[in-house]
């Protein structure tokens, strides 16, 4: 466990994890695994063989948490709950399931009181940039944003409004009932082990796939979503995972909204410069202007982060996305020879 713990949990105690078959979520698991917690508990609506990792040692449910009895189930005897379960994707997605993606607030809403009434000591909800108001991301050299940037508010349509009231379940079960609760606004996670295609895949993993594929079936041109030059930043997963135990144990930062992001801000065209670079390919660009793009630019302020825990996420882009690329040219290769892989 990291520093600023008041209250750290013993090896023994029970951790649950919801949305463990996904990217971050089982990215989590394994992290409090390694780190020698002995009872995890993982849980899932996907059926286990589609977790995107299976970390041994760790009991795991395919339950589906939007369901109250459900939620009971899992957090029965939890020492800390996290909440990583959400119906979620890429622009192309969250731009085009409003519905699926405000329906998440069901799983918040009953896994917070499930916690609650399993007399759990600390909650995380994971939250995102996209609560943040959208009228100070309409240009890509926007100032970054901190954490007082989301009200007045104006979310993502959808997503982000989903976001914004769960964090405010999380604030306002602290502030009433006293049950410690950790929110995280999360920007644009990446790594191993996350989706790499299908649709709900994110910039940096769709960008490695597109350049994989070019690669292997000789193509020279590859499309960009807008014009390339949105800017973000992107967070390693070392980093998130890392983050989310350093902010749930920080007793400062209890029901306090804060940025968990990289301050490394690029542009689209930049990340797949970087991504060509790594590929060993130049590749020409086909800007496909009428497709999801999100706003136009968006970066972490971590002033708050800095001061609070000394601590931001710092994998430079270049070596998390080496990373990355090699795991998804080895699910690609994988794939054509017929084998299993996540996504
Ligand atoms: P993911 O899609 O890989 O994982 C989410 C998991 O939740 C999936 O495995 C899914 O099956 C599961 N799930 C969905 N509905 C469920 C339900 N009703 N019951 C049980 N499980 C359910 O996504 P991720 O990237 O790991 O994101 C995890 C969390 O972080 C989400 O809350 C997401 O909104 C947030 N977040 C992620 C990013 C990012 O860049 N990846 C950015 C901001 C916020």
């Amino acid at each position: 466990m990291s520093q600023a713990n008041s209250n750290p949990p013993k090896p023994d105690d029970l951790i649950v994890v919801g949305g463990a078959g996904g990217f971050i979520g089982g990215s989590l698991v394994r992290y409090f695994r390694e780190r020698g917690f002995q009872r995890i508990r993982a849980i899932d609506k996907k059926p286990l063989p589609d977790w995107y990792q299976r970390t041994p040692g760790v009991e795991s449910l395919c339950l589906d948490l939007s369901n109250e009895q459900n939620c009971k189930v899992a957090c029965q005897e939890a020492t800390e709950v996290y909440n990583l379960a959400a119906d979620m994707g890429g622009m192309g997605f969250i731009e085009r399931f409003r519905i699926e993606c405000l329906r998440s607030i069901l799983i918040n809403t009953h896994m917070i009181e499930a916690a609650y009434r399993a007399g759990a000591e600390r909650y995380f909800y994971s939250s995102s940039a996209c609560v943040y108001n959208t009228d100070l991301q309409k240009d890509a050299n926007i100032r970054a944003l901190k954490e007082s940037d989301a009200y007045p508010a104006m979310a993502e349509r959808g997503y982000g409004w989903e976001k914004l009231v769960s964090e405010m379940f999380c604030q306002e079960y602290w502030h009433e009932r006293g049950m410690r609760t950790a929110i995280a606004r999360f920007h644009n996670v990446y790594g191993p082990d996350g989706t790499w295609d299908g649709g709900r895949e994110k910039a940096p993993a769709a960008i490695c796939r597109k350049v994989i594929e070019a690669k292997d079936q000789g193509l020279d041109t590859i499309e960009i979503w807008g014009d390339g030059t949105q800017t973000r930043s992107f967070m390693y997963i070392d980093d998130c995972t890392l983050g989310i135990d350093k902010i749930v144990h920080c007793d400062e930062l209890i029901a306090t909204p804060i940025n968990l992001g990289s301050s490394e801000l690029v542009s689209i065209n930049h990340l797949v410069d970087l991504t060509e670079e790594i590929g060993g390919v130049k590749l020409k660009r086909d800007y496909i202007l009428d497709a999801p793009r999100g706003v136009a630019g968006r970066n972490s302020d971590n002033t708050m982060i800095q001061e609070v825990l000394g601590w931001e996420p710092n994998t430079p882009l270049r070596d998390g996305l080496a990373t990355t690329y090699a795991w998804i040219e080895q699910q690609y290769n994988d794939r054509k020879a017929g084998k299993r892989t996540v996504s």
